[in-house]
């Protein structure tokens, strides 16, 4: 889950990102696409205007040449003068040279005439079957009665383009002659060599009805071969189309055609004289170089913004990922042994109940494996829980998964509920690890691992099978069961009324005496609890001490106890009794509070007892946690007066080491000595323990015998040199008061 919350935060980005990436482009690709549309708007409207002015211009040019040529043959008709050759001959040379014509001509009806040029003066006998055919196509037309203009023609001549204009001349209401001018166009000339048209980037053509270039700019990029617009490649079809409708139908038409790779748009303009059309073209950036230039430029900042962006979000990334990876490792793995944590092992636990698959999940833990960090050393102990990881990892199956909880305790998801094959799996794994013996230094230690399993369970119900495995040596794997179930309701029953229990007294002092082993004299008593519930039932540390070491209610109950004890010895003084020096059981937990031994001064202090009346007994495992810092501690108490025992001496595996390094005032040899004892065991035991008590006593440490029995047990004890003794054979925990009254009797 934590991968796939990585995931989708990525993912999130990524898409937040690319979202903002496509709206930049999108609002690029609509700024461009308007900017595109307007350039192309921008420059028709400027072929438009450019190709109607040189339209008006055109127009102006012939129509001024027309009205000369009009007003001439107006003056023809109205005048009494006979239109001899001579009169003919002046009048056009005078209106020539006036006019700047190339040319002028007279013709008669037959098609006879003269004419005058600025340059080679006047001929005479010139007919129209002299001049060129589009020029003898004009006058012919114009002798119909219709003022005309020719086509342009190359003039032989005059070595140039020429055009000529026609008009009639009425004599009495009759047509007589025609008079002609030949003139070029200037604007054409300068258009067709210049490079004036859209600011030089573009051209103007003049062309006829069915697309023929009549005159044609220099700089087109149009092949000279080509003749009329439509040949070559140059327009799509339907462009082509659009053009020749237009042309036929005497309409302005505009479009695009490419040349040489370059786009262009054009647009054809009718001149309203003799079918002709005036082409203009333009380059399509080029018209709108700003708009192209400031296109580029917005083009570069957004590809670059959107460069950043990328790169940014990539370096993001790269570093978001490290750190979460780190993070991930942290969160969902154990560091020590590269398993996954329980918190991984829960997130996988989950698919796998969703999944509907059978499954059973397993505790699994070392036996003892203190002892392994205590004998072997800290490095040891991690090697240790890297191999069993190792081995756990090397013997999962598809889908099944393991994690390590705090110290030596794994949990593995097996894909199996079939008791017989779990057992066998799980068999295996304890069996490789236990032919894996720990050796070191000179010592070898079994690795023993004991498992709990819950078929279709959680790691609750695996941990509570596992921990009521009892003796490891000849159980080492317990199924989750129903009497396990009452254990858990049993412990939450107990954890339910513990603390209203203490509250209401219900923990209850009993005393059993200690005596003077060759005396029999009693010399102290030990405070035991017993546990009165409301319904006069009494429980005995042995079915709650345990769960108050797990849940550390302990604390709370052995400082109670201590009070209950001083409140007894208290009251003995109070009825004038001599008081018994009592001795308080004492957990491991309370050591670990810096502020215990003053406390306990404390306590000792408010019911005014002399802290030579306490003893408190500790157990022997406590001592090795944090050796100085319990040193520390024993001897804090130790300097308020107040005693220390070592409770259970010899149940532990390190009492010597204790009785070494600790300084207390005695040592509580465990009842174990004294059970189940053969003949022979018995003599080497004796040994043992006569050393101890020696070996005690040379340190001024006293020895107190747990569990007499019986006489047998008193006497041996005796000869071994123990001081005290303490057991059924004196006297069973009776309730304080019972005690008071049978062994404490006023002076
Ligand atoms: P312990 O401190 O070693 O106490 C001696 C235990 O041995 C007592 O059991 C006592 O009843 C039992 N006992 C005494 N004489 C004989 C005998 O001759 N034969 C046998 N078989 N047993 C004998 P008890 O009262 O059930 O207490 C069990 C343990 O519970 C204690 O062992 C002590 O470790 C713990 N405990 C008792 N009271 C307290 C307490 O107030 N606080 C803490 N933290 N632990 C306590
Ligand atoms: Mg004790
Ligand atoms: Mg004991």
């Amino acid at each position: 889950m934590y991968k796939d919350g990585l995931k989708n935060e990525f993912t999130r980005m990524v898409i937040v990102s690319t979202v903002i990436c496509l709206v930049l482009f999108t609002v690029f690709a609509v700024f461009f696409s308007y900017l595109m549309t307007e350039a192309r708007e921008s420059e028709l409207r400027q072929l438009e205007v450019e190709t109607t002015e040189y339209k008006s211009r055109l127009v102006k040019q012939m129509d001024t040449t027309m009205q000369i040529l009009s007003t001439l043959s107006k003056a023809y008709e109205i005048s009494d003068i006979e239109l001899t050759e001579e009169f003919l001959e002046e009048s056009l040379k005078a209106t020539n040279k006036a006019n700047d014509f190339i040319s002028m001509a007279f013709f008669d009806k037959n098609g006879n005439g003269m004419i005058n040029s600025l340059e080679y003066g006047t001929g005479k006998d010139f007919s129209i079957e002299d001049c060129h055919q589009y020029s003898a196509d004009a006058i012919r037309r114009a002798l119909t009665g219709e003022n005309t203009v020719s086509r342009m023609f190359d003039s032989k001549i005059h070595d140039e383009k020429i055009f000529v204009y026609a008009v009639p001349v009425y004599r009495n209401g009759e047509i007589t002659g025609v008079l002609a001018a030949g003139n070029n166009l200037e604007i054409f000339t300068d258009v067709a060599n210049g490079s004036t048209v859209m600011g030089g980037s573009g051209y103007l053509h003049l062309i006829s009805k069915d697309g023929t270039f009549l005159i044609r700019s220099k700089n087109t990029p149009v092949d000279a071969g080509v003749l009329d617009i439509f040949s070559g490649d140059y327009l799509s079809e339907k462009t082509k189309q659009a053009t020749i409708d237009a042309l036929s139908a005497g309409n302005s038409v505009t479009g695009e055609f490419s040349a040489d790779g370059k786009g262009y748009l054009f647009y054809v303009e009718p001149m309203g004289l003799n079918d002709w059309f005036l082409f203009c073209a333009g380059t399509m950036f080029e018209a709108s170089s700003i708009d192209a230039g400031f296109i580029a430029i917005t083009l570069g900042l957004l590809l670059s913004v959107i460069t950043v962006t990328v790169a940014m979000l990539l370096i993001g990334y790269r570093i978001f990922r490290k750190k979460s990876f780190s993070l991930y490792r942290i969160a969902c793995f154990d560091r020590l042994t590269g398993a996954e944590n329980t918190f991984q092992f829960d997130e996988n636990f989950k698919n796998t109940e969703r999944s509907g698959a059978g499954y059973s999940v397993v505790a699994l833990n070392i036996h003892n494996f203190k002892y392994v960090n205590d004998l072997f050393g800290r490095a040891s102990g991690d090697r240790v829980l890297c191999f069993v990881a190792d081995v756990v990892s090397d013997q999962l199956k598809e889908g099944e998964f393991f994690c390590r909880d705090a110290a030596d305790l794994f949990y593995i998801l097996l894909r199996e509920t079939d008791t017989e094959v779990l057992k066998k799996r799980v068999e295996s794994i304890i069996s490789f690890v236990r032919n894996s013996s720990l050796t070191s230094g000179g010592y070898s230690y079994d690795l023993l691992l004991y498992s709990g399993i819950a078929v279709k369970g959680d790691r609750d119900k695996a941990l509570i099978a596992m921990q009521s495995i009892r003796n490891v040596q000849y159980e080492n794997i317990a199924f989750y069961n129903n009497a396990h179930h009452d254990q858990v309701r049993r412990k939450n029953s107990i954890e339910s009324c513990m603390n209203i229990g203490l509250t209401n007294r219900e923990f209850k002092l009993f005393l059993q005496p200690e005596f003077d082993l060759k005396t029999n004299r009693m010399v102290r008593a030990e405070a035991l609890v017993r546990w009165q519930r409301p319904d006069g039932k009494f429980m005995y540390p042995g079915d709650f001490i345990p769960l108050f070491e797990q849940n550390g209610f302990c604390l709370k109950l052995d400082m109670y106890m201590i009070e209950r004890a001083c409140e007894q010895i208290r009251e003995w003084i109070d009825n004038g009794i001599e008081p018994l020096p009592i001795s308080v059981n004492q957990s491991k937990l309370l050591f670990l509070d810096l502020n215990y031994p003053e406390n306990l001064a404390k306590t000792l202090e408010k019911y005014g007892v002399s802290p030579s009346l306490i003893t408190v007994e500790i157990l022997e495992g406590t001592a090795t946690e944090d050796l100085d810092f319990f040193r520390h501690q024993v001897q804090a108490v130790r300097d308020r007066g107040i005693r220390v025992s070592m409770d259970d001496f010899g149940s532990g595996y390190s009492s010597l080491n204790m009785l070494c390094s600790l300084n207390i005032d005695e040592i509580k040899l465990d009842k174990g000595f004294l059970q189940n004892v053969t003949g022979a065991e018995w003599e080497r035991r004796t040994v043992i323990v006569r050393h101890i008590v020696k070996a005690a006593s040379e340190l001024g440490v006293a020895t107190v015998a747990e569990g007499i029995e019986t006489d047998e047990n008193r006497k041996a004890m005796c000869a071994i040199g123990c001081d005290i003794g303490q057991g059924y054979f004196y006297q069973k925990p009776v309730s304080a008061a019972e005690f008071s009254e049978k062994y404490m009797s006023p002076r």
